[in-house]
């Protein structure tokens, strides 16, 4: 694409090319990206350039979860527009809007979470984590989960729980620790040399595997029997998802630190990593300035997070996560579907094979529903709708779903006819 350096042709360009663009000059994460234009979302709706609208059954990944534009949230963020944007790097001021989100979130949040670190990204919060754990602990190891994601920073990378997606990074940080997600033997891994161990109550990418009580129970004991503190990643389970404010409140099990993202900042960008005002201090000496970062908490973000979190509380939409999950669950009936897990919102269509998986991801796009698959199961799709999602939408939804595998199955058996 020719620069001509002419506002007045720029303005023509972008009337045009728009998608030639994104592919020139916007980065690519994949050689195969949907590369949907979007315009306009409102509600559990996104209107693409041409018009045509689209169901959404993935909420950004678990990031809209009051669907888009909600008007407080909406609300929030030009009130705090209008007051400030950025003023220095964080925690050098008293800045309302982060003191308020701090706030609110520690008074629900266990009395031993109540010091909450801002980021701009799940991945950030991560990175604090590993090294409030590390100072605090004075130990080098970090253990994590088969099939868990936290981030694609090095630190967070170093964490993934698949040789795929590391081998072309390495080397990574050295002491990690691969443990297997719900086995108790793999629990005696954690040693005296771990800082801590990094787990996801229920495992997302995995196709949404929740964990079981006991063996959450028996991970946070062996934690407290070695001395390696326990650190919960709710950044995609967090804020309602799952049924509960938070995924760990279900089970009994509180974690020394607690990490959160996506809805956190409601459509803003924003991380946070959270655990007792007594550890946190460990970042603030000795080295002085442990941790720290321009953005993290940006006012803005912080402002439209506690105003998502307080409609979220406000207007029932928590309450009704299981009711709206059990819909789902009702409508959802194909053969073609051969497992159906789920935790509130949080749901994985198993297909049992990708490609199954993608031509009906494919199917139900044309037919208006986005939908996605997960890191490490590839042959589950995704549902993580808003949770504002309403009943008559979760039937259109399911509706396209079902179609979707209707068609796909027409087509399988024509080939194997044909093939016969
Ligand atoms: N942890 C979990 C469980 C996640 O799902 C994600 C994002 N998918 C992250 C960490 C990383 O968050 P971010 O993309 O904001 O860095």
């Amino acid at each position: 694409m020719p620069g001509f350096g002419s506002a007045e042709i720029d303005e023509l360009y972008k009337m045009f090319y728009p998608r030639q663009w994104f592919f020139r000059h916007v980065a690519q994460t994949s050689p195969s990206p949907l590369a949907l234009e979007i315009v306009r979302a409102e509600g559990s709706r996104l209107t693409a350039a041409d018009g045509k609208t689209y169901l959404d059954g993935i909420g950004g990944i678990s990031v809209c979860h009051l669907g888009h534009g909600h008007p407080r949230v909406r609300a929030a963020i030009h009130q705090q527009v209008d007051a400030y944007l950025h003023v220095m790097v964080y925690g050098e001021m008293v800045l309302s809007p982060q003191t308020s989100y701090a706030h609110r979130l520690a008074s629900l949040l266990p009395a031993s979470l109540d010091c909450v670190y801002f980021t701009s990204s799940g991945a950030e919060a991560v990175e604090g984590a590993m090294k409030l754990a590390k100072r605090r602990t004075g130990r080098p190891g970090i253990a994590a989960f088969r099939h868990s994601y936290h981030g694609s920073t090095q630190g967070a990378l170093s964490l993934i729980g698949d040789e795929y997606w590391r081998s072309a990074y390495r080397p990574l940080l050295p002491g990690i620790q691969e443990m297997e997600h719900g086995s108790l033997q793999d629990l005696f891994r954690i040693g005296t040399d771990t800082a801590c161990v990094v787990a996801e109550v229920v495992q997302a990418e995995k196709g949404v595997v929740p964990s079981s009580a006991p063996w959450l129970q028996a991970l946070r004991d062996r934690c407290d029997a070695i001395g390696a503190m326990l650190v919960f990643d709710e950044i995609q389970t967090g804020f309602g998802r799952t049924g509960t404010l938070w995924a760990f409140e279900g089970y009994g099990v509180v974690p020394d630190i607690l990490l959160l993202g996506k809805a956190l900042g409601a459509g803003m960008p924003l991380g946070a990593f959270i655990a007792s005002r007594e550890c946190m201090e460990a970042l603030s000496t000795d080295p002085v300035l442990g941790h720290i970062t321009t953005f993290g908490g940006h006012p803005v973000s912080c402002a439209a997070g506690l105003a998502g979190l307080e409609a979220l509380l406000t207007e029932g939409h928590l309450e009704r996560v299981s009711g709206k999950g059990q819909l789902f669950r009702e409508r959802l009936q194909h053969p073609m579907i051969r497992d159906f897990r789920q935790a509130g919102l949080l749901m994985a269509l198993d297909f049992g094979h990708a490609d199954v998986n993608q031509r009906i991801i494919a199917r139900c796009l044309a037919k208006g529903l986005l939908t996605d698959w997960f890191l490490f199961a590839p042959q589950c799709l995704r549902l993580a709708p808003p949770l504002t999602i309403t009943p008559e939408e979760i039937a259109e939804a399911c509706q396209i779903i079902v179609e979707a595998c209707t068609e796909e199955e027409n087509v399988s058996e024509s080939q194997t006819e044909t093939a016969v």
